[in-house]
């Protein structure tokens, strides 16, 4: 089964959703739709309720989310709720000094909430990478993922030696930094992702699911293994990140990729 542990399906229009929805189930795509803030994860758990091979999680980004923080009891009713934490972070590349302290409190709020309640959480730490590494060294959530990870070398190894995963989208197709990452990159601790639909103004591409494939085969090829193999290792790799509490959901999903929608499309 092919992951697809990081996308904002919330971001589609309505005219799109449809056809990206019906493209999950035709190729069986287990996908993580991030949120951003506490609209976006209202909006995105709408969409999961029509696919079971979304799962939605519940994040505030560091420049869209924290700057309209919920109150308490809406920030603890969505953590209770969401099966995973995400996107959240530090994002420093245009943050003002008492943005990035703001940005930080945010984050380890929500990474304490995210601990107390087991969940994975998915981090975004552009130009923030030791701060990230600090805030998870002091919070200890139960496991995380370095989304589209570009930091320096060092604290990527300290990340890798922690036990982080990291989801590798289509910037490895064409960035050095992040096809270096890969080289460097445990197996077991690799996942893949699209973004999606970031592509679309990042490289002006369509920005579908299947945008997946093409991060596998490339994955694969720079670890020297057949791509198919790299599939399997990603889908063993999620399910082991997400352990006994979201099992049940993959083997659904994995199982039975047409249940939960209007579908009628063959799964691969
Ligand atoms: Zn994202």
């Amino acid at each position: 089964m092919l992951i697809d542990a990081h996308a904002h399906l919330d971001f589609y229009t309505p005219e799109d959703l449809p056809r990206v929805l019906a493209m999950i189930r035709d190729r069986g795509i287990l996908t993580v739709a991030n949120s951003v803030s506490l609209d976006s994860w209202r909006k995105t758990q709408q969409v999961a309720a029509l696919c079971d091979l979304v799962i939605p999680s519940f994040g505030l980004h560091p420049v869209w989310g924290a700057t309209d923080l919920p109150s308490t009891s809406d920030l603890e009713r969505a953590l209770e709720d969401a099966p995973m934490i995400g996107e959240i972070g530090l994002d420093y590349t245009r943050a003002t000094t008492s943005e990035r302290r703001a940005q930080r409190r945010t984050f380890e709020q929500v990474l304490h909430l995210a601990r107390d309640n087991e969940k994975v959480v998915t981090i975004h730490s552009k130009g923030a990478e030791r701060d990230v590494l600090e805030s998870l060294d002091r919070v200890q959530p139960t496991r995380a993922i370095l989304h589209w990870y570009q930091g320096p070398t060092d604290v990527l190894q300290e990340l890798i030696d922690r036990g982080a995963f990291f989801s590798i989208g289509f910037a490895v197709l064409d960035t050095p930094a992040v096809r270096d990452l890969v080289r460097r990159l445990p197996l077991p601790q690799l996942l893949t992702e699209t973004d999606n639909p970031a592509a679309r103004s990042l490289r002006g591409r369509e920005a579908m699911p299947d945008l997946v494939c093409e991060v596998v085969e490339e994955t694969a090829r720079l670890k020297g293994i057949e791509a198919g193999t790299l599939e399997e290792v990603v889908e063993e790799n999620f399910r082991r990140l997400v352990g006994e509490r979201l099992a049940a959901r993959v083997d659904r999903a994995s199982g039975n990729p047409l249940q939960g929608g209007s579908g009628g499309l063959q799964a691969r």
